[in-house]
C-alpha cells in the first residue's frame, strides 16, 4: 500500500484496484494525510480561503430523496430572502473581510434569470473585487450563460454520484444525471471556476461508486470539489440511514489532494457537524477552503438540508472570529483573498 501511495504522489493518479484498497482501508491514513498535506503546502502554502455563503431561498421544485428542502418535505417552514436583505448580507461580509459570496438555494422558479442577473449584477458593481459563486442547481446553457454575463465566475454544482444506478436510488424519475453532467460541462464551456462534489455515505453508495466518483472528476477537471458526508434529515425518506463517517470523509480529502493538487477543497459544514473538530482535521488531510454562513439567523435557521447544523445561533462575525481561532491553532492561516485556483484549470 505504501507503494501506491507513493506512485499516487508523484503521478496524481493510480489504478481502480489500487483506489479501491485505498478507499477501504484505515492503515493509511495518517500517511494519506502527511502526503497530502505536503502537496497542498507546496502550491496554497498555510493559506485557507473563506467563502461567505448565503442561503437566500429554501423553496426547492426538487425532490432529491436525502435533501431536507425537498418539495416533499410540508414540515421546512419556507422563506425568501429579499434583494436587499441578500444585498444588505454582501456589504456585511464585505466589512468582515469575505471577498467571494455564494448564494445558494433551492431551485426557486420564483428567482427568475431575470431577478438572478438583477442581484448578480448589483453585487459585481459594488463588489469588483470579489468573486461571486452560484449554487442554484441545473439551469439552461443559456441562463447560465446570462448569470454568467451579469457578473458571476463560479458555479458550484455537486454532481452528487457520478453512477447512473446509486443516482436513480437518491433523486425522482424526473432527474436525470445526464442532464447535471451536460451542466457541468456547459458550466465550464461559459468560463465558469467550476465546483463538482459528491456526499460521502449517502445511502446505498458502494466504494465502487467513489471510485466511478473519481474517474468522474478527472474528466470534469473543476477548480473545485465539493465533499461531505451525508447526514440524514429527520424529514426526509432517507431519515434513518446513517451518516457518512469521518474517517471516510478525511481519507477521501487527502485522496482527493493527491489526485487533484491544485483543487479547491472546502472543509465543509457537514463534516463540522459529525464532529466538532471536524472542520479542523479536513483542513489538515488536505481541504484549503473554509464555508462560513453569512446568513441572517432567522433564515440560517430554516435551511436544513440535514439535521444538527452547527452554527445556528452565531453570526457572520462570530463564525469568522471562531474559524480563524480554530484554524490558527492547527497551524494554517485564513486570509481574506478572493482565493481563486492557482492554475487555470487543474
Ligand atoms: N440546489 C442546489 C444546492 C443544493 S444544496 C443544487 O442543486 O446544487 C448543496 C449540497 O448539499 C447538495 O449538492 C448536496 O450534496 C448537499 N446535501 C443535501 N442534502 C444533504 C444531506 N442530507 N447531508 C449532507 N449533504 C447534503
Amino acid at each position: 500500500m505504501k507503494e501506491q501511495i507513493e506512485k499516487l504522489f508523484k503521478e496524481n493518479d493510480l489504478s481502480d484496484d489500487a483506489l479501491l484498497s485505498l478507499i477501504q482501508t484505515d492503515e493509511c491514513d495518517e500517511i494519506l494525510a502527511e502526503k497530502a498535506d505536503d502537496v497542498r503546502r507546496k502550491i496554497y502554502g498555510d493559506e485557507v480561503y473563506l467563502r461567505g455563503l448565503i442561503e437566500f431561498t429554501n423553496y426547492c421544485k426538487n425532490d432529491c430523496y436525502y435533501c431536507g428542502i425537498r418539495r416533499s418535505n410540508k414540515c421546512a417552514e419556507r422563506y425568501r430572502m429579499s434583494f436587499d436583505d441578500i444585498i444588505a448580507t454582501c456589504d456585511k461580509g464585505y466589512s468582515l473581510g469575505f471577498r467571494t459570496f455564494v448564494l445558494q438555494g433551492g431551485e426557486d422558479p420564483y428567482f427568475t434569470d431575470d431577478k438572478i442577473c438583477e442581484i448578480v449584477s448589483n453585487i459585481r458593481s459594488k463588489y469588483p473585487d470579489c468573486a461571486i459563486t452560484l449554487s442554484i442547481g441545473e439551469k439552461s446553457k443559456e441562463s447560465y450563460k446570462a448569470y454568467f454575463d451579469a457578473g458571476a465566475n463560479r458555479y458550484l454544482l455537486r454532481h452528487e454520484t457520478a453512477t447512473d444506478g446509486h443516482y436513480r436510488r437518491l433523486h425522482p424519475e424526473e432527474m436525470s444525471l445526464t442532464n447535471r453532467k451536460e451542466c457541468l460541462f456547459n458550466l465550464k464551456e461559459i468560463g465558469y471556476q467550476v465546483g463538482a462534489g459528491f456526499m460521502v455515505g449517502s445511502p446505498y453508495q458502494t466504494p465502487e461508486n467513489i471510485v466511478a466518483d473519481l474517474r468522474f472528476l478527472q474528466m470534469l477537471e473543476p477548480d473545485m470539489i465539493g465533499m461531505g458526508p451525508f447526514i440524514a434529515q429527520g424529514q426526509t425518506p432517507f431519515a434513518e440511514f446513517k451518516s457518512g463517517t469521518l474517517e471516510l470523509t478525511l481519507r477521501l480529502i487527502s485522496i482527493l489532494r493527491l489526485l487533484f493538487p491544485y483543487a479547491l477543497i472546502p472543509a465543509t459544514t457537514a463534516l463540522g457537524t459529525i464532529h466538532p473538530k471536524g472542520r479542523e482535521m479536513g483542513i489538515k488531510a488536505g481541504a484549503n477552503v473554509l464555508m462560513p454562513n453569512l446568513t441572517p439567523s432567522d433564515e440560517r435557521k430554516k435551511y436544513l438540508l440535514y439535521d444538527n447544523k452547527i452554527c445556528m445561533d452565531d453570526d457572520a462575525a462570530m463564525c469568522k472570529n471562531c474559524l480563524e481561532t480554530r484554524i490558527s491553532s492547527i497551524g494554517y492561516k485564513i486570509v481574506n483573498s478572493v482565493g481563486n485556483v492557482k492554475r487555470e484549470r487543474i
